[in-house]
């Protein structure tokens, strides 16, 4: 079923029919590949629809047109997938890794993270990667026969970008990789650039939406200012709405269309013959060196100008204040915690507060705060 299904893959792609397998093994998927199976196990998550609830740069309740997790997983898998079928790799395992590579993020983004990291120091720490990982293998509370959701080796590996060596060496095969320095499938890899992609674009649309940056200063950042000059010339008097998305989406097109470029390049230079010779070469998956620089400069702008935009900084705080409380009032009462919650610190300690904390969704944070730090509310 599987070949036919995935016929004219190139041979470097990852084919279902060579995957290392389930953690459990399961009979055989009847009408997908083993892959669209772990697609459609992350779709059908309580991890995944949580995502609608969580945000990166703005906090949820902020307005109704920003990005939320949810949006930016099915824009990174849109990006991944293009790139995929370009380069004749496995669409079905870029989609998968997309859509499950944020799962285990904390509410509020990475001040969310950096409390709970801070937190979780004295226990080993709090990584999100290996958050979502843990989301996938641990976590999910589905299946009869099994914890997690039971993910091909494949789709697991994607998920887990980075992780610290300390950390690999816990996680026997999937670990293997980073203690070897070697690379992942180029599924993976398209994966992680197709997030980049989608953030950096997302957040300049979202940030002027804000009005935190303004056209302006961005319009002195190359990348950016080529595509607007472009739409000025071709549109005259349009209005900055329509001019922003013309550009962000030509941004999006112009990155794309480097990366196969690149990629391709490096692909006939190397030559791979098979996913075992993808894993034994350096990074295939990549930016030409002019874009490279182009998407860094922007990362640059994004990074100095948005995510250090005092307005966002108070927010930042305020999150990293409420995961930080929300964390130290179950350590320090687990009574407090829902009873299977509490059961579970009783048995695993400290990482389960971890899990039930990182759980949450922005909005659940906020009112949990507020139902045990606030008199009159409960
Ligand atoms: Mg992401």
């Amino acid at each position: 079923m599987s070949a036919s299904i995935e016929a004219g893959l190139a041979p470097y792609a990852m084919h279902a029919g060579q995957s290392r397998g389930r953690r459990y093994p399961e009979p055989a998927a009847q009408a997908r590949t083993e892959f669209q199976r772990d697609r459609d196990r992350i779709v059908h998550s309580t991890a995944f629809r949580r995502l609608e609830y969580k945000t990166q740069v703005f906090v949820n309740h902020e307005g109704d047109l920003f990005r939320t997790r949810l949006t930016h997983s099915l824009e990174v898998a849109q990006i991944a997938r293009a790139i995929a079928r370009n380069l004749r790799v496995n669409e079905d395992l870029v989609e998968a890794i997309s859509l499950a590579h944020d799962l285990g993020h904390t509410p509020f983004g990475h001040a969310g993270q950096d409390a709970l990291h801070e937190a979780m120091k004295p226990h080993g720490g709090f990584e999100h990667n290996l958050q979502s990982l843990r989301v996938v293998d641990e976590l999910e509370e589905r299946y009869g026969a099994f914890n997690g959701l039971n993910l091909t080796f494949e789709t697991r590996e994607g998920i887990l970008k980075h992780c610290s060596l300390e950390h690999a060496r816990t996680l026997g095969e999937l670990g293997l990789r980073f203690i070897e320095r070697r690379q992942p499938s180029l599924e993976a890899q398209i994966a992680n650039l197709a997030d980049e992609i989608a953030y950096n674009n997302h957040d300049v649309d979202d940030g002027l939406r804000s009005g935190l940056i303004t056209l302006k200063q961005i319009e002195a950042i190359p990348l950016f200012a080529r595509h607007a000059g472009e739409v000025r010339r071709e549109f005259h008097d349009i209005a900055d709405r329509r001019m922003i998305h013309e550009t962000t989406r030509r941004m999006i097109n112009a990155l794309i269309v480097d990366l196969i470029g690149e990629t391709r390049r490096r692909i006939a230079a190397v030559a791979p013959r098979s996913i075992d010779d993808v894993r034994a070469a350096p990074a295939l998956v990549a930016f030409s060196d002019t874009m490279r620089a182009d998407a860094d400069a922007l990362k640059r702008f994004l990074s100095e100008q948005l995510y250090r935009h005092y307005q966002v900084m108070r927010m930042t705080e305020k999150s990293r204040r409420i995961v930080r409380d929300l964390f130290a009032a179950f350590r320090d009462e687990p009574r407090l915690l829902p009873t299977d919650h509490r059961q579970r610190v009783e048995t695993e300690g400290p990482r389960a507060i971890a899990d039930y904390v990182a759980g949450m969704t922005d909005r659940y944070a906020i009112r949990e705060h507020r139902r045990l730090f606030t008199v009159g509310e409960g």
